[in-house]
């Protein structure tokens, strides 16, 4: 059991969250100590806290690559700023009651749409094939006069896959006048992200994706789109998003979009996620890999693979006993096994989405680290087939010696 040191850990989870940077550490705690001032004070103490909240969002801005820092504004997570677009987009134009999405969002995008369908607003669900790939034409043709937002990730949260946002906004700015937004909360830190290039007009990041702490993230709001805001309240971010500014937070999230933007490092996890996916794929008769294969399409640190005919939840225990992190596709209780929404739009076989990992590396990870992982696996792997009541089965696939 490696688990009660923390220093051991091989985390393999950072798609779920990321450690705190020490740099970006280091930039928040000044403003947990000593600089505790209010920015919207009139006092010299705000001036400065003031100051720091302009440099975060030219910080946020320039890793973006958005035109102006006047077009970002500070929220307290991914979540919020996801519900902030649609919530606004559909406030903004009332008349508008349909919104455009995918079957594969987050949470944050999917469950909001499902309430708004409750409440009566149309809501566009767009397929992905079994690679996860969205079709383009699909979101044409569901564009409509009455389409208030189209609401889609840039890179999922569960597969890595990437959607083609920069020509979907093309596509959406053609054929409609609705809004384009972006949840980007994945992909930003992991690929370049060119707003100023791109017609889209809100996009959402988090935090703590990128080694800035729980608790901040941010909305881009395209220059010249209305958005109404959220909370109401005080007039802070120029009366767009009420509530006292979190000073550290927002710094930090300003040192960690720096760091990203200075990390030169994306080569050596893509690097590492090939290499423990490549030697899992092999390995293992009964592995898959969920989403596309084109690695191109996919964020560099993200491997999804379903393990047929064993549980997720064993292999992630067995894992987490070695004091190894990942995540599971699938939720289990005493009643029920629920796969994930992901990887059942993606027509992946119940049998093998029961048993799918997600590991997701980050710049933390080293070559040792994998080869630990790979190690882990080669014992774990045959003893849970060995245990498996699917053995015919998984007989067969190693005869046949791939899935
Ligand atoms: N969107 C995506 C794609 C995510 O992966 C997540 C978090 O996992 C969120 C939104 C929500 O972000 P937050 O945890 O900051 O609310």
């Amino acid at each position: 059991m490696r688990t009660d040191n923390r220093d051991s850990l091989v985390y393999l989870d950072n798609n779920a969250t990321t450690r705190v940077a020490p740099e970006v550490f280091e930039a928040l705690r000044p403003y947990l100590e000593e600089l505790y001032g209010n920015p919207s004070s009139a006092h010299t103490f705000g001036r400065e806290m003031r100051g720091a909240v302009v440099r975060a969002r030219e910080q946020v801005a320039a890793c973006l690559g958005a035109r102006s820092a006047d077009e970002i504004v500070f929220t307290s997570c991914g979540t919020e700023s996801d519900n902030w677009a649609i919530r606004g987009a559909l406030e903004m134009r009332p008349e508008k009651r349909h919104v455009i999405t995918t079957r594969v969002e987050h949470e944050a995008v999917r469950l909001l749409c499902e309430r708004l369908e409750r409440q009566g607003y149309e809501i566009t669900w767009l397929e992905v094939n079994s690679e996860g790939e969205l079709d383009l034409e699909a979101l044409r043709a569901a564009l409509r006069p009455d389409t208030s937002v189209v609401s889609m990730m840039l890179a999922n949260n569960e597969t890595g896959v990437l959607f083609p946002v920069e020509e979907a906004a093309r596509t959406v700015r053609e054929n409609s006048d609705a809004l384009f937004h972006v949840d980007g909360v994945q992909a930003v830190g992991k690929i370049p992200i060119r707003l100023s290039d791109w017609q889209v007009d809100l996009f959402s990041l988090s935090g703590h994706k990128l080694h800035a702490p729980k608790g901040v993230g941010a909305i881009y709001i395209r220059k010249g789109t209305r958005l109404p805001s959220f909370l109401i309240g005080g007039g802070q971010e120029k009366g767009r998003r009420a509530g006292t500014e979190a000073v550290p937070y927002i710094a930090a999230l300003g040192a960690a979009c720096e760091l990203a933007q200075k990390f030169d490092g994306h080569e050596t996890i893509r690097r590492l996620r090939d290499r423990l996916e490549d030697t899992i794929l092999e390995t293992f008769p009964n592995a898959r890999l969920n989403g596309t294969r084109d690695r191109a399409k996919r964020l560099p640190n993200t491997a999804n693979i379903s393990f047929s005919y064993l549980e997720g939840e064993s292999i992630l225990a067995h894992l987490d006993e070695a004091g190894i992190c990942v995540s599971t596709g699938s939720a289990c209780n005493a009643e029920s096994h629920v796969s994930s929404a992901v990887l059942r739009a993606m027509n992946v076989p119940y049998t093998s989405a029961q048993g799918s990992i997600r590991f997701s590396l980050g710049r933390y990870n080293t070559e040792a680290e994998i080869d630990y992982a790979l190690e882990t696996l080669r014992s774990v792997i045959p003893r849970l087939v060995e245990m498996s009541p699917y053995d015919e089965e998984l007989r067969s696939l190693a005869a046949r010696g791939r899935n």
